[in-house]
C-alpha cells in the first residue's frame, strides 16, 4: 500500500500561527520532514512514535538537496507511511511543492495540502501595512529576488506598477539590483519600501526605507534573511509623479 504525503504550511516561524488542521496532521504523521525555517516548537506536536528528520537547505550548511528530499519522500511513500512535509509559510508559495507533489502523484499516493500563513502576510500584519487599499492599491503580487535556474532575474518592472503592492521573497542580497531595475524604468524613488525581518517571531524587526535608499538602508541596518520586502505603489504616487504620468497614460 502506498502512503500519504501531506504538505503542511507552518507559517512564518511561530508555532501559535499554525492552523488546527496542521497541528492535527503533524500529530498523526509517521514521518516528519521539516525545513530550516520551521519553528522548533512546532515539532513538539509530533507523536512520540513518529520519526523527525531535518531536510533544510540552508546555504552552505550541508543541508540535503532537493533530489535527496525527493528520494526520501519516495522511499517513505513506498513503505506506506504517512509523510508530513513541513514547510515554512505556505507550501504553495516558493515552496517547491510541485516537485514533491509530482512524486506522490507518480506513485498514486494520497495527497493533502494544508495552507499556512505566508511570510508576506505575516510581515504586513506585524507593522500594520495594508497590502490592498481602496482606490490606491488594487493588486497584490508576490515575487522573488532570486534568479531562476537560467540565471535570469524576474521581470520586477512588470509587477511593480501603479496600484500594486509587491512582496519580494529572498531579496535581501538583491536590493541594489531591484532598486536600480525599478528606478531605470521610472518607478518613483520616493516610494515607501519596508523590510520585515523575522515576521511573526519575537525578534521581528522593521526597517522603513524608500526606493532610492533601498540598498543603502538594507546595508546600514544590516537587514538579514529571512526577510520580506514590501513595495507599495499607490495610484496617487503615479499621478503625483508628473514625469511618470505621460509614460503611464
Ligand atoms: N513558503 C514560504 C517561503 C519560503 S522561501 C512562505 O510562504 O513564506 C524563503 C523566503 O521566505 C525567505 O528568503 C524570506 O524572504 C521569506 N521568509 C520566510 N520566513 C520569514 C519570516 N519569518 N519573516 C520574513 N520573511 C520570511
Amino acid at each position: 500500500m502506498t502512503g500519504k504525503l501531506t504538505l503542511i504550511g507552518c507559517g512564518p516561524g511561530a508555532a501559535d500561527l499554525l492552523t488546527l488542521r496542521a497541528m492535527q496532521r503533524i500529530k498523526t504523521a509517521d514521518l516528519i520532514l521539516y525545513d530550516r525555517l520551521v519553528d522548533p516548537e512546532v515539532l513538539s506536536f509530533a507523536s512520540a512514535d513518529s520519526t523527525l528528520e531535518y531536510v533544510g537547505k540552508g546555504c552552505g550548511d550541508g543541508g540535503r538537496q532537493q533530489v535527496d528530499i525527493n528520494a526520501r519522500i519516495s522511499e517513505a511513500l513506498s513503505q506506506g507511511l504517512t509523510v508530513a512535509r513541513l514547510k515554512s509559510g505556505d507550501p504553495m508559495v516558493f515552496g517547491r511543492a510541485s516537485e514533491e507533489l509530482a512524486i506522490a502523484v507518480s506513485m498514486n499516493a494520497d495527497i493533502e495540502i494544508v495552507p499556512g500563513v505566508t511570510s508576506a502576510l505575516a510581515a504586513a500584519s506585524e507593522w500594520s501595512i495594508p497590502i490592498t487599499e481602496r482606490a490606491e492599491l488594487q493588486c497584490f503580487v508576490v515575487t522573488t529576488g532570486k534568479s531562476s535556474k537560467d540565471g535570469k532575474e524576474p521581470d520586477w518592472c512588470s509587477v511593480v506598477r501603479p496600484g500594486v503592492c509587491a512582496a519580494f521573497y529572498m531579496s535581501v542580497a538583491q536590493s541594489w539590483r531591484i532598486q536600480t531595475a525599478l528606478m531605470a524604468k521610472g518607478v518613483p524613488g520616493s516610494l515607501q519600501c519596508d523590510w520585515i525581518e523575522n515576521a511573526g517571531k519575537p525578534d521581528v524587526r522593521h526597517v522603513s526605507s524608500r526606493l532610492d535608499r533601498l540598498a543603502l538602508d538594507a546595508r546600514e541596518h544590516a537587514v538579514k534573511n529571512p526577510a520580506i520586502l514590501l513595495i507599495r505603489y499607490p495610484l496617487s504616487a503615479a499621478i503625483a509623479d508628473t514625469g511618470q504620468a505621460s509614460e503611464l497614460a
